[in-house]
């Protein structure tokens, strides 16, 4: 059964250690799944004020939009390349060897950039994990991709990748991971934890708004907390999954005072009463079977 370590002081958010990369990237990240929906030019001010702001880890996939989601990245990044932690993903579908070559290719051009900074298997599908990481390492060695990890992995999944690629891999694993979704610590996070790999905790606000909501029990312990830190109820939710330290988060933003508001998390600090108040306010639940995912 996994514990939390005891809270993780402020001055250890901004920049972690991803993984077993060795590179420092910021614990909040920005998400970008749907953000091709938004007005063009307002989702593009949001993701530069986040890596204004320091939210440079970004989030995208090869699923998104189909390529849109990439080719808006493209123009939000355009001359500030070095400054992201470039993250995107292949389809299942396209993850045969020769298949995920080609996707990363693509990504690349979408993205108009010669490198990603990690690249994910979005989740498990047919081609096996052998040509998969076949092709990571191709890519790998071609400098391509500087490292690589998988996302929505269960711990039998994580195994086989350890036992084929070895020690250091994978970087990391992009999972489900809210308030009121907790179901990655009773195994998932102690295995990452044990291996090394970064956790990157996606849709961290929940698929509904009820955590969020002050007319909640659960609301109003989060509005309570957060009144007390001149702080919001989001960002208090960002501060506890971050109280893990291999944790990275990745709110999608459009809206450049969500994007703020999100950034400004790195300025809190939670006690451990509170962290344990959240907690109990917010169960992690049994262990159920299978990994949940959206
Ligand atoms: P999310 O980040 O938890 O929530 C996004 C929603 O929250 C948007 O409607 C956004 O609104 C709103 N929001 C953001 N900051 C806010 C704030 N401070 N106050 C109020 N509302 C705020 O959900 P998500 O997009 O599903 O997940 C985040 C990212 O994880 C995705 O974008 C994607 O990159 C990744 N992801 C990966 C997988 C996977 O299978 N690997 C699956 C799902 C998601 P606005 O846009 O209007 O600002």
């Amino acid at each position: 059964m996994y514990t939390p370590t005891s809270a993780v002081k402020s001055n250890a958010l901004g920049w972690r250690t991803f993984g077993n990369t060795r590179r420092r990237v910021a614990a909040i990240g920005q998400g970008t799944w749907n953000i091709e929906q938004s007005a063009a030019d307002s989702a593009i001010a949001a993701l530069r004020r986040g890596l204004d702001l320091g939210l440079t880890h970004i989030d995208t996939a090869e699923m998104y939009g189909s390529g849109a989601s990439e080719s808006l990245i493209a123009k939000a990044i355009a001359g500030r390349r070095d400054e992201v932690f470039l993250v995107s993903k292949v389809l299942p579908g396209n993850a045969s060897k020769r298949g995920t070559l080609a996707a990363c290719e693509q990504s690349l051009a979408r993205l108009g950039t010669d490198r990603l900074d990690c690249y994910l298997l979005h989740w498990r599908g047919a081609h096996s994990l052998q040509e998969t990481i076949a092709a990571f390492d191709a890519l790998t060695r071609a400098g391509k991709i500087l490292s690589w990890g998988v996302s929505n992995f269960d711990v039998p999944d994580l195994d086989e990748v350890a036992a084929i690629a070895g020690p250091g891999h994978p970087a990391c694993n992009q999972v489900l991971y809210h308030l009121q979704e907790r179901a990655i610590e009773h195994a998932v996070l102690p295995w990452c934890r044990a291996h090394g790999a970064a956790v990157v905790a996606y849709t961290p606000f929940g698929q509904s708004t009820t955590a969020f909501d002050a007319r909640t029990k659960q609301g109003r312990v989060l509005a309570e907390i957060a009144k007390g830190h001149e702080a919001t109820a989001r960002q208090v939710a960002l501060r506890f999954l971050l109280r893990h330290p291999e944790m990275f988060v990745i709110p999608k933003a459009s809206d450049v005072g969500h994007v703020v508001e999100n950034a400004a998390t790195n300025a809190l600090e939670l006690s451990d009463a509170e962290l344990a108040r959240i907690d109990a306010a917010f169960p992690r639940g049994k262990p159920r079977r299978g990994l949940p995912m959206i």
